[in-house]
């Protein structure tokens, strides 16, 4: 059977393209506006002759913020009971976040493996700003650049090495 990961995150850090990438969907499409996602949300990824099932979260679009934030952790909690694997993206333009903190205490509590990643690497942004993704207690970041594909084949160790 296909293992299961799912991407989570707050919106805009960069899921979507991370999805497009692990799946290799060319019409998927990744919105320029934070929080909307108008792709698919299951998609195959293959890596090393194994199946991959990968889930995205974050398709929705909510008038306020608070329905943003219950929908974000109906999503997360959704992904975490689905997921062998969680990859939980953060952005390393924007640096820790309070949003980052509270799905990490969710991730944290739930005992599934969780790979953090540190999205946005493309031009070595906020290197500086690694240290503090180490407070999420989620282990050492994985750096990488969803636009770009660098790390790629970093992650796919990281995820092989859980399964
Ligand atoms: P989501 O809301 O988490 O699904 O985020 P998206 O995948 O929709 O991406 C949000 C924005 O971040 C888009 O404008 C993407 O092009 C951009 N983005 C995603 N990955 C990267 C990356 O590795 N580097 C940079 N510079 N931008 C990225
Ligand atoms: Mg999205």
């Amino acid at each position: 059977m296909a293992a299961i990961l799912a991407l989570v995150g707050r919106p805009n850090v960069g899921k979507s393209t991370l999805f497009n990438r692990l799946t290799r969907t060319r019409e998927a499409l990744v919105a320029d506006m934070p929080g909307f996602t108008r792709d698919r949300h299951y998609g195959t990824a293959r890596h090393q002759e194994r199946d991959y099932l990968v889930i995205d979260t974050g398709g929705f679009e909510p008038e306020e913020r608070e329905g943003l934030v219950a929908a974000m952790a109906l999503q997360t909690r959704q992904a975490i009971a689905e997921a062998d694997v969680l990859l939980f993206l953060v952005d390393a333009k924007e640096g820790l976040a309070g949003q980052d903190e509270e799905i990490a205490r969710e991730l944290r509590r739930s005992g599934k493996p969780v790979l953090l990643l540190v999205n946005k690497m493309d031009v070595r942004h906020a290197v500086a700003e690694l240290p503090e993704f180490h407070r999420l207690g989620l282990g050492t970041p994985i750096t990488l650049s969803a636009a770009h594909g660098h790390g790629m084949e970093q992650l796919w160790t990281a995820i092989s090495a859980l399964l």
